[in-house]
């Protein structure tokens, strides 16, 4: 055999580099399985999603000393709730509205912005803010979805817009808020819009073109129509066994709108499916079964779309509980047994161990209080209690609330500890059917009757109801499904978790502070004040010897748009920010202007404001809070110059005067009656608030 020259191995050397992208953020599949501890190369860090960073320089010992290296001010006061990616010294971080930034991540300096310029009146379809949650990156692009649904690819370099597809056709009212991941040069992408009456559905697509590799449907389609042509069609069948009625005039929902993971070497993608569209099984699927696959995780052939396995938490869906909150993968002993297992916090409220290798059934148990089912059995089906389902048509509060007992907020494993950190909370959600529900595409949907959610007028009451709101941070062993510690917050709606090798949990508050804890007990080992809610999932990375901490900061988000009554501030609008600390820094976060807003007196509006009632709670709610009450993020219609001038409020409300500005027109479903009823209820509203502010006619309170 001849020898090989040592030019001839030196320009195979070179050409071997000289393969794949060059340049930054040239990630691969090795790159991420390898999951450097100094970068942060995906969503949940590595493909497992453990949001568990093995850097341990900031630990127990030297956290006292940790503060703000840098922060920076993103374009928007929308909702935050994004994780930043770090590759090759570069931070990748998205705002609302879809906005991605390329920030130096040692200092914070700016080197590029993209705005896809999503058309603000696309934001009605957002049923939760029109947030996103960060970039995916792979071959030296950076992939984001957008509000309005499309898919971009960007240059790493400069932001150039390298490819963009339509991933909805603009069909129907989907929104994508979630974070791409790639797998093996697919980019895979969800939508959302299970609120509105959508069809869920998640996609792959080629990271260099574009083009698309397949599509899997989590329902099935009106069986008239035959198969899709996609890679769901082998399921199809087996889906609509499990579906009853005209489920799909409403669309069915099951949208992937947050968590998904990958095994690389079971070579498996799990993703989670969202909730049925109508919440209301009654409407949806009168009398239906399991309505496969909402409410499940399904695991994918990365490569085809091609179904292999699934496992339900909640079926036959009817209380907006999803189960597309985060999946963590892990390998742990269970019962003295190695065991590859899923994890997953759902929003219904049991902690749930599966085995990722077939999706079968390990154990569950409540991590909050669930009023809607005592327990799962050892079959892995709920033991449901028959009236939270409310099909009898009387109103029935449960727990948890379509919130969730966990939202999108991440949760985090730490190998070290052997827990799960779970963002919890406590509240309860009442349910009551619509018996005059009737379909408005593309409109809210949920089939729910509009009045069974508004607050009671006695502010006795909603404080009590403000009382019983809980959150907590809860550090939960999957193995013996119990909790270890757990530390009580304020309220709710507290931030996603980053586990370290520090031996340290991060989490923002909504309460305007970013706090460590021990990992293993629970003690606060940190804390800075963020002056502004901090909800997104924190990170670490290390440059040039140094460890950095980063967490996205900032109001906004579903339960600070329609919760209102709840906030006890109202920060005027501002901007979210990136807040990233190291040891030894001495930075400050600048402080936040609070203001109180006092209510003008409110205009006599001579129209049915009971009916105009059932208009909000069915269509604004959303977007201005339950009873009118905002919280700062979107403008309160109590304090707004359009309540004032009936002829200003009719051309907003009906003929979308302020489209740019994000609010619709609701003129294809409301008449100008609709609409004078409609600013008669937001008038009886800011009376109520116009008189606690102005006692018995007398000097305004002091504040
Ligand atoms: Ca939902």
């Amino acid at each position: 055999m001849k020898r090989l020259s040592l030019a001839v191995i030196v320009m195979a050397a070179a050409a071997l580099a000289g393969c794949g992208p060059r340049g930054p953020a040239a990630v691969d599949a090795a790159r991420i399985e390898r999951a450097a501890p100094a970068e942060w190369l995906s969503y949940g860090r590595s493909y497992d999603e453990q949001r568990h960073s093995p850097l341990d320089k900031v630990n127990k010992e030297t956290v006292s000393t940790l503060g703000l290296a840098w922060s920076y001010e993103l374009s928007t006061n929308r909702g935050v709730e994004t994780t930043p990616i770090v590759v090759d010294g570069v931070m990748y971080v998205t705002s609302a509205w879809s906005v991605v930034y390329a920030l130096d991540a040692k200092t914070g300096a700016e080197k590029w912005v993209f705005d896809p310029e999503v058309p603000r009146a696309w934001g009605q379809y957002a049923c939760c803010d029109v947030v996103n949650r960060g970039v995916a990156v792979w071959g030296g692009k950076v992939f984001v979805g957008t509000i309005d649904g499309r898919l971009i690819a960007l240059g790493a370099a400069d932001g150039a817009k390298a490819w963009e597809v339509d991933t909805i056709n603009k069909t129907a009212p989907y929104t994508i808020t979630g974070a791409p991941r790639v797998i093996k040069g697919n980019v895979i992408i969800g939508n959302g819009g299970g609120e509105y009456g959508v069809r869920g559905y998640v996609s792959a697509y080629d990271a260099d073109d574009g083009a698309m590799k397949w599509r899997f449907y989590t329902v099935p389609g009106d069986p008239a129509n035959g198969p899709d042509g996609a890679a769901s069609d082998s399921v199809r069948e087996k889906m609509a066994a499990t579906w009853k009625g005209d489920w799909w005039k409403y669309g069915g929902g099951g949208t992937v709108w947050d968590s998904m993971a990958y095994d690389p070497e079971l070579d498996q993608l799990y993703i989670g499916v969202g909730n049925g569209s109508p919440w209301n099984q009654e409407i949806r699927s009168p009398g239906g079964g399991g309505d496969l696959f909402l409410s499940s995780i399904v695991a994918l052939d990365p490569d085809t779309g091609e179904y292999k396995w699934h496992y339900q938490t909640t079926p036959g869906e009817t209380w907006d509980y999803t189960a597309t909150q985060s999946i963590i993968l892990a390998d742990m002993k269970i019962g003295g047994e190695d065991r590859k297992v899923l994890m997953q916090a759902p929003k219904n409220g049991f902690f749930y161990v599966i085995d990722r290798t077939n999706g079968a059934f390990i154990s569950a148990k409540p991590y909050v209080t669930t009023t809607w089912a005592s327990e799962i059995g050892a079959d892995g089906r709920p033991v449901e209690n028959p009236a939270a389902r409310y099909a009898d048509g009387a109103p029935a509060l449960v727990m948890p609330s379509a919130f969730g007992g966990h939202n999108w907020h991440p949760m985090a494993f730490s190998p070290q500890t052997g827990l799960a950190y779970i963002p919890a909370q406590e509240l309860a959600g009442a349910y009551m059917n619509d018996a005059n529900f009737e379909f408005r595409p593309t409109f809210w949907n949920n089939g729910q009757n509009p009045l069974v959610s508004t607050l009671p007028n006695e502010a006795a009451q909603r404080t009590a109801m403000r009382a019983a709101i809980k959150g907590r941070l809860s550090a939960w062993d999957p193995a013996t499904q119990t909790e270890k510690w757990k530390v009580e917050h304020t309220g709710p709606w507290n931030g996603g978790v980053l586990s370290t090798g520090g031996g340290l949990v991060f989490q923002g508050t909504a309460d305007g502070r970013f706090v460590a804890y021990d990992a293993a007990d629970g003690t606060k080992a940190w804390e800075s004040v963020t002056h502004s809610a901090t909800l997104a999932g924190p990170m670490t990375y290390e440059i040039d010897g140094e460890q950095y901490v980063a967490v996205a900061s900032g109001f906004g988000s579903v339960y600070f748009l329609v919760m209102g009554f709840n906030i006890d501030r109202k920060a005027v609008p501002m901007n979210g920010r990136i807040l990233v600390y190291k040891l030894g820094a001495t930075g400050t976060v600048p402080p936040v202007t609070v203001e109180r807003i006092e209510t003008p007196k409110p205009p006599v509006v001579r129209a049915d404001a009971q009916a105009g009632a059932l208009v909000y709670q069915a269509q604004c709610v959303q977007c201005h809070g339950y009873n009118a009450i905002g919280a700062g993020v979107i403008p309160d219609l109590r304090h707004s110059a359009v309540l004032q001038d009936a002829a200003l409020f009719h051309a907003t409300v009906l003929e979308g005067a302020r489209a740019g500005n994000g609010m619709p027109s609701f003129g294809a479903i409301l008449k100008p009656a609709d609409a004078e009823n409609l600013r008669a209820y937001i008038a009886t509203e800011a009376s109520r608030a116009y008189a606690e502010e102005n006692p018995a006619g007398g000097r305004r309170r002091s504040r």
